[in-house]
């Protein structure tokens, strides 16, 4: 797409793989969702150490269908825009802007800065007390539904104030933007750039004792990330042997990928029919819906994994 890529690697001079590196300093440990040191180590301190001490917007491509912040960075010198989603600023961000200390400040933007017809509607929102039925999400959304051009023009302008990187803009084209991006408009974008879909979530059959299934992977991230499904770790194996074989020798002094099994247990040829089974079984649960199978993974998937690593 015409943009230059830096690609910045973990464990500098160190002489073996940036992962074995650190699974050696990690003591043997895997990483896990309790213990996600692969993404800390791997992707962010060399992001961080990248970026050092300059101010840095760090564009976040949560989706605006999907209700999560993401494992960002809290370095102070880097501040997550999230362009996809209606409201493109940090949860840490809302909350300073909303809170009730900043409050007449931010009465006396909407003045400077309000239009006319909904200053004085923008203004009532901001006076009004939260409670159980009123809380931070709720009075964000009134006053986007408002103007949101307006709203995020006084947090910019709030901004300006502190030390957040967008400070030292003169002004930012996010501010009018009121483009929503959902899943399928990825998808869209990924066709008309050319990208396309990564060949890991093409959609393969299997068969099982004469019922047809498919299966693929659901995201993008470490062949052997933990967070995957089963049935994922079954389409490792039978789809790319060798980096089940890798991923299995990793598994050492009783560290599993999984919690409930080894790879090894679960390349046996009964577990396997096992998972492929169970995995039919919720298949036909949801044939009803009538959705796509790569939307319906990802529904299956969401809610779990990293941020940072999952498109
Ligand atoms: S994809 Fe999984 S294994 Fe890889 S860094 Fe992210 S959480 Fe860790």
């Amino acid at each position: 797409m015409g943009k230059k890529i830096t690609k910045l690697r973990a464990a500098q001079g160190s002489t073996v793989d940036p992962f074995d590196h650190f699974l050696t300093l990690y003591g043997g440990f895997l990483p896990s969702g309790q213990a996600r040191w692969c993404t800390k180590e791997l992707k962010l301190r060399p992001f961080e150490r990248y970026v050092g001490d300059a101010p840095t917007l760090s564009y976040v491509a949560i989706r605006g269908d999907e209700d999560r912040e993401g494992y960002i960075s809290r370095k102070p010198n880097i501040q997550a825009i999230f362009p996809f989603r209606r409201n493109i600023w940090s949860r840490e961000v809302i909350n300073k802007i909303l809170h009730r200390d900043n409050k007449e400040r931010i009465i006396t933007l909407c003045e400077e800065l309000g239009d006319n017809k909904k200053r004085e509607a923008m203004i009532r929102v901001i006076r009004q007390p939260m409670s159980d039925n009123f809380n931070l999400d709720h009075k964000l959304n009134a006053l986007f539904d408002l103007s949101l051009p307006t709203f995020n023009r006084i947090v910019f302008e709030f901004l300006k104030a502190t030390n957040y990187p967008l400070s030292f803009s003169a002004d930012f084209p996010l501010l009018d933007d009121e483009n929503v991006i959902v899943r399928d408009d990825v998808f869209q974008l990924l066709a008309d750039s050319g990208v396309g879909m990564p060949k890991y979530y093409d959609v393969l059959d299997f068969k099982l004792n004469g019922d047809a299934g498919t299966y693929a992977r659901s995201r993008s991230g470490c062949y052997f990330c933990f967070y995957q499904q089963r049935i994922e770790w079954v389409w490792l194996y039978e789809q790319h042997p060798d980096l089940f074989k890798q991923a299995m020798s990793y598994e050492k002094d009783g560290f599993t990928w999984s919690q409930r099994e080894t790879l090894a247990e679960l390349s046996q040829p009964e577990r396997i029919a096992q998972i492929k089974r169970e995995h039919l079984e919720r298949r036909v649960k949801k044939n009803n819906t009538k959705r796509q199978y790569l939307i319906d993974i990802l529904d299956d998937s969401e809610g779990e994994g990293c941020n940072i690593c999952f498109i």
